[in-house]
């Protein structure tokens, strides 16, 4: 890892209104824990909460701060499911259809749980709409509520028809909603703070500031910095799309594609109930998706025009702003105070990497942009895993993935080429 990654806090919205800033000591000299976490996001700070909460001695090291990745910086919409639950459903037939149903809807629990048992003050709010940008994809909305009522599905969701849709969100650009309210939306890098915060208060080491360099396998690894080593009984690895680690293994597997946002000034409390009456968090159902939301101080925070090629646009703003106007015009006069953008990981078949590097070091990579709730689920998978609970670290560890030959720069042109495909595709 290089230097430049050893960072602070992007601009967002998030890291201006975060509930602490934290500053946990560089890793220095030699550490023992009976498992290493490298990576504060959530899926390490999630694994290493619920080794914690288990009696586990655990030691987290960050390269830059937690929450730092795309954990704090991600359109916070608590979206249930994970990248490749359908093809894991094909490979593996009737038998797991129960246990994947479990994992699609898991991380919710833990969010909502250690919401209320750690008292993390984190804008969490039940809603998340799912809309159509044109008349045929009602019929994928019409599907989801379908499937909710063969399923019996014993939480509140609604099929909004145009009509209603215009009325709910103030516009005429989308063509329905299906609304869940047991998804929802969240202030992520709160959250993630508040995780790690219970996570330090059950003993758990935090190193921030404190990049790893490489992993010295054995009988207990090593997980090396600039300046000490964490010796641990298992590694996990929760680096996702900002890891190098492990290249023999890892290198060419996830490829990080750039998502952007922009957070608005406070809107007036009209404009806000205007535009988005449930206040529920809003995506499109595009391949390359736009989302949006309100934050608790009512901004509009909208992301989308996901980047692929690895050329960073030189104005967050003007890349996304036209998108925001093109469904609310009436946002034209509206100040933008924060823009930023954060790396997704992509993985070539869009289904979850989950393995091992070695005997003892588990990694968990490639949530595809749809993470906030399944990393919550994949790091308490690890946990499992790493305490020798190995049935669902299993059903992920055998699906097959492609590693594309070459450098990583090539593997992203790959990656870009195949989302031209689709989003040619969003725009027919
Ligand atoms: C702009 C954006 C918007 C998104 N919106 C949504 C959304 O609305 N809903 C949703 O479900 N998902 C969304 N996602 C995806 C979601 O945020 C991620 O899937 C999830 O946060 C991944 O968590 P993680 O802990 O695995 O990785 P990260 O949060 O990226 O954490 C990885 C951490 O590992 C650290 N690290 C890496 N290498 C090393 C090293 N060598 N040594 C030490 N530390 C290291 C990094 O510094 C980083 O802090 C979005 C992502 C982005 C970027």
């Amino acid at each position: 890892m290089n230097a430049d990654q050893q960072q602070e806090h992007t601009g967002s919205y998030y890291a201006a209104t975060a509930n602490e800033r934290t500053n946990y000591p560089r890793l220095a000299g030699a550490v023992s824990a009976d498992v290493c976490v490298v990576g504060a996001g959530f899926t390490g700070v999630s694994a290493a909460l619920t080794l914690a909460e288990r009696g586990y001695s655990v030691a987290v090291v960050e390269a830059n701060r937690v929450g730092w990745g795309a954990s704090g910086r991600n359109g916070g919409q608590v979206i249930n499911g994970f990248a490749g639950h359908d093809k894991m459903a094909k490979k593996y037939g009737a038998g797991v259809e129960e246990t994947l149903e479990a994992i699609r809807w898991r991380g919710h629990e833990l969010i909502r749980d250690r919401v209320s048992k750690y008292s993390i003050d984190c804008d969490l709010k039940d809603g998340f709409a799912e809309v159509a940008l044109k008349a045929r994809q009602f019929r994928i909305l019409e599907e989801y509520f379908e499937e909710r009522e063969k399923a019996g599905f014993p939480h509140r969701y609604e099929l909004w028809d145009r009509d209603k849709t215009c009325e709910m969100f103030g516009t005429d650009f989308y063509h329905g909603a299906f609304v869940c309210y047991r998804d929802g939306h969240v202030h992520p890098l709160n959250l993630c703070l508040g995780e790690a915060r219970a996570a330090r208060g059950l003993g758990v080491q935090i190193f921030e500031q404190s990049p790893v360099t490489h992993i010295e396998h054995g009988a207990r690894p090593r997980v090396v910095t600039a300046n000490g080593y964490i010796e641990a009984d298992s590694v996990i690895l929760a680096g996702n799309a900002y890891s190098k680690l492990e290249p023999k293994h890892l290198k060419n597997l996830v490829f990080p594609a750039s998502s952007y946002i922009i957070a608005t000034e406070p809107l007036p409390v009209e404009l806000a109930q205007e535009i988005n009456r449930d206040d529920v968090a809003v995506c499109d159902v595009n391949e390359v998706v736009d989302y949006w939301r309100l934050s608790a101080d009512k901004r509009m925070l909208y992301g989308g025009a996901c980047n692929y090629s690895g050329q960073e646009p030189r104005s967050i703003e003007s890349y996304i702003r036209p998108r925001m106007l093109e469904v609310y015009p009436q946002l034209a006069d509206v100040k933008i105070e924060f823009e930023w953008s954060g790396k997704i990981g992509i993985v070539l078949n869009r289904t979850l990497t989950v393995g091992r590097t070695g005997k003892n070091v588990y990694y968990c990579q490639g949530y595809s942009g749809h993470g906030v709730s399944a990393s919550h689920v994949m790091g308490e998978i690890l946990a499992d895993a790493v305490t020798g609970t190995m049935e669902r670290f299993d059903l992920f560890a055998g699906l097959k993935h492609i590693r594309t030959p070459g450098p990583r720069w090539l593997g992203n042109q790959l990656v870009a080429l195949g989302m031209l495909f689709y989003r040619l595709k969003d725009k027919l």
